[in-house]
């Protein structure tokens, strides 16, 4: 009898495995059938580990996740196993090393699938600058998953895996959840250790997953959570017993309605979602309050300076010498530095890199990339300042569902736009979670919770009290159910 395994949340798939009904090696064996099969649709996969998880599911696993499958952006570096970033430029690199969000996973006994499809290097929204080719959307094969996480997320939403880890620099990770209707959080700045994550800008990325529901986030984040000895940037923050802390009450939380997330961009039809969606936490006790984010408006131009910025300085070490594509038949050095990179990138983080370049070359650097680091403070200020009068801010996480392959391909500033409520939270630093609100003409919507610093407690038991009270998050992509 072919399992229904694919259909269970990870609390399920452990459940099962703790009562003895599969194994970890029935729940491989499963989860790979279910990749031979669907995966030619949709693309998630670059490279697949069966063997390894074989041999790992053969052995004694324990830890809080011990044989739950799972799958990692490839922008986690895992030893042994070509991690790419979706680029030429990485198409056949090896890490000698595993990322500390994915060595940490092991310790806690999972098992990894694969490693997922995404924009190259994380730039995008959409997954279709992979050097490998877009990724379909499970629940319209004609539109993107959204990006950069966009291989996890449609990993997860078709019943591949039951839960993916991503990246979030600007939204990668909450985009993708609202086009895939899944729930994925991003932690706070330094929550999880960027170790071994190939960096795109360092001030902004930060590790978090894709997965069904706000109580499998709470799993995973609370073994992969805390401070690490090789990432000065991660935090000596106290790590919470997040799945303990899920059954908190709602009642007496303050939610911040705000205001700009309003603005003429958003479809209606999403608002509208939006409202239902405040309505539910409104009756299970939560207290709405309105407030403003004057300068939410800026965090796009801030975002795309400051960006570019970044990854123009953290991509310059692809140079074609130390790894990483290298152009052949070169006659000098600077022959092998322009043809490596112009060979080994493409045309979306070219043009990042050059933006960047810009902004940070001397006559430009005041005008663009200070005044833009300065704007980024004043944002993080009215973020803390709401913060400081309510628990929660609530809003949508994209204007509209998920957009067409191709549709906004020719204009960056469309493209760009998408990330308009979530960019913000990444420049803020703060924690953010999106969770399935409904859905328009048949495709799913998201509603996005951020939190002040390290409230990732509070963030993910309103999301899970919000669950118990609705269904949205159970439905499923009717070809790949
Ligand atoms: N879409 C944004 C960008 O293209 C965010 C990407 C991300 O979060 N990695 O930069």
């Amino acid at each position: 009898m072919r399992g229904e395994w694919h259909t269970r949340d990870v609390r399920g798939l452990l459940d099962a495995l703790a009562r003895g009904e599969v194994t970890p090696a029935g729940l491989v064996e499963h989860f790979l059938e279910r990749i031979a099969e669907h995966d030619p649709a949709l693309n998630c996969f670059v490279t697949r580990t069966a063997d390894e998880a074989r041999t790992r599911a053969s052995r004694p696993l324990a830890g809080a996740l011990a044989g739950i499958p799972l799958a990692h952006k490839d922008i986690f570096c895992t030893a042994g196993v070509r991690t790419t970033c979706a680029s030429r430029m990485l198409s056949d690199f090896v890490p000698p090393y595993d990322a500390t969000v994915v060595r940490r996973l092991d310790e806690a006994g999972a098992i990894v699938l694969g490693k997922t499809n995404m924009d190259e290097f994380a730039m995008g929204s959409s997954n279709e600058t992979s050097v490998f080719g877009p990724v379909r959307n499970p629940w319209d094969l004609e539109r993107v998953p959204g990006g950069s996480s966009g291989g996890s997320a449609a990993a997860v939403a078709a019943g591949l895996v039951p839960a993916a880890s991503g990246t979030d620099t600007g939204g990668s990770v909450r985009q993708p959840a609202a086009f895939c209707g899944l729930s994925g959080l991003k932690p706070t700045y330094g929550r999880l250790s960027r170790y071994g994550m190939i960096a795109f800008a360092s001030s902004l990325d930060q590790a978090g997953f894709l997965a069904r529901t706000a109580e499998d986030l709470a799993r995973l984040l609370v073994v992969t959570a805390g401070a690490d000895a090789r990432d000065a940037t991660s935090s000596p923050e106290a790590v919470v017993d997040y799945p303990a802390a899920l059954e908190a009450p709602i009642r007496g939380r303050t939610i911040g309605v705000v205001k700009e997330f309003r603005d003429a961009g958003l479809d209606p039809r999403v608002a509208r979602l939006v409202d239902e969606a405040l309505a539910v936490l409104e009756r299970s006790g939560a207290r709405l309050v309105d407030v403003s984010l004057p300068r939410l408006g800026l965090a796009v131009p801030i975002y795309y300076i400051l960006a570019p910025a970044e990854c123009s300085a953290n991509l310059a070490r692809y140079d074609g010498v130390r790894y990483g594509h290298r152009a052949r038949d070169v006659a000098s050095l600077e022959e092998l530095y322009a043809r490596s990179r112009g060979e080994g990138f493409g045309p979306e983080v070219k043009r990042r890199i050059m933006i960047g370049t810009y902004v940070l070359s001397h006559g430009y650097y005041d005008a663009y990339y200070l005044k833009a680091e300065r704007a980024r403070a004043l944002l993080q200020k009215d973020f803390l300042r709401v913060l400081a009068e309510v628990d929660l801010l609530a809003g949508p996480t994209t204007p509209t569902v998920a957009f067409r392959i191709g549709e906004k391909n020719d204009d960056p500033l469309t493209m760009y736009l998408n990330d308009i409520y979530t960019n913000a939270v990444n420049l803020a630093g703060l924690p953010a979670l999106s969770i399935p609100m409904g859905f328009v003409d048949g495709l799913p919507a998201g509603l996005q919770l951020i939190g002040a610093p390290f409230a990732e407690a509070p963030l993910l038991s309103v999301a899970h009290r919000y669950q118990q009270a609705t269904e949205w998050h159970r439905a499923r992509p009717p070809r790949f159910a």
